[in-house]
């Protein structure tokens, strides 16, 4: 499949209206490296740390993790790696970590929550992270923030951590960029406070999706149930843009549905200029934005609301159809 899209690896992700967008991998292991090269990705828009952690009989040590984070910036040759910290609970259980015996593990003590409860673990991923970055620019961002006292928490161990490093004499990144990623209903609610706080937000499409709909990601019964393209899910997501657009906050989307062209085609036409998704899907989505004018997309889609469709996905399936 990577064949058929070679022809456009190399040229931008620009739609026939003009409009320029950022696409980059998903990625968490080393062997996914490669792709970087192979898909033609902008970079790493999220890279799932916790994989690392999971692939491992025991707890990885700070060394072996630094030198690790540096192999990957290695390979990205200047491009940008988004590091998520971990993101482990819910489905993601550490054998080495004691089980804790949950009714609800989606809903429960996962990802930054662990990390800010127990922050020895954080410390030494973060540790890890500056020294990884050997000097160069670095971004990394915190899962699953629900409010922004846990965002300002996360940035203060943040704070601390470079302190530490400064002190042992260790190499600064030379840049550093801190988002949140925004994947439960409450911090689209946040104050301009918050928003105006992160130097970015990703939303996590898999996670904010389950919870809007209050739908299992993981159970196939409910999971198809509720479409993306659902009119009350697109009007959701296009109030976060305009917060972002509002408060001047970088803002992309990592989860699946970036990686599914009509899903990704109608991001970008509610405004989303950066998506992140598996290297594989690349092509595909360059492909059909590259073939589309995101103006008219957007009339579609706001046509099919104002008609009261629960789903855009037929009026943009007939559209695309005629377009393409
Ligand atoms: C998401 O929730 O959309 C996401 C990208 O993170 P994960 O799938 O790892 O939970
Ligand atoms: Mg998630």
């Amino acid at each position: 499949a990577q064949e058929r899209y070679a022809s456009i690896r190399d040229k931008p992700a620009t739609t026939l209206c003009g409009r320029t967008l950022s696409l980059t991998m998903n990625a968490g292991l080393m062997a996914d490296l490669p792709s970087l090269e192979g898909s033609g990705a902008d970079g790493v828009g999220l890279f799932r740390t916790e994989l690392q952690f999971l692939v491992r009989s025991k707890m990885p040590k700070r060394a072996e993790l630094s030198e690790l984070y540096a192999r990957v910036m290695d390979a990205a040759k200047g491009r940008q790696v988004v590091f998520r910290t971990l993101d482990i609970g819910s489905d993601k259980v550490l054998p080495y970590m004691k089980p804790t015996d949950e009714p609800n593990p989606a809903l429960g003590w996962r990802a930054i929550r662990v990390g800010l409860d127990k922050p020895g673990v954080m410390r030494m991923q973060l540790q890890a992270l500056i020294r990884g970055a050997k000097g160069r620019p670095l971004t990394i961002m915190f899962p699953f923030v629900a409010q922004r006292e846990e965002f300002d928490a996360g940035r203060a161990e943040m704070d601390k951590a470079m302190e530490r490093e400064r002190i042992l004499g260790h190499p600064l990144p030379e840049t550093l960029r801190l988002g949140a990623m925004l994947e439960t209903p409450s911090l689209a609610y946040a104050p301009d406070q918050f928003y105006r706080s992160v130097d970015f937000l990703s939303i996590g499409g898999n996670d904010l999706k389950q919870f809007f709909f209050a739908a299992d990601r993981e159970n196939e019964r409910v999971r198809r149930r509720y479409d993306t393209l659902n009119v009350s899910f697109l009007t959701f997501l296009q109030g976060i843009v305009e917060r972002c657009i509002a408060t001047d906050t970088p803002l992309s989307f990592c989860g699946e549905d970036a990686g599914r062209p009509v899903e990704a085609a109608c991001l970008a036409a509610i405004g989303l200029r950066s998506l992140s998704m598996r290297p594989a899907s690349i092509g595909p989505v360059k492909s059909i934005l590259r073939r589309t004018d995101l103006d008219e997309l957007r009339s579609v889609i706001d046509a099919a609301g104002r008609r009261g469709d629960q789903s855009v996905r037929p009026a943009v399936m007939e559209y695309l159809r005629e377009k393409l």
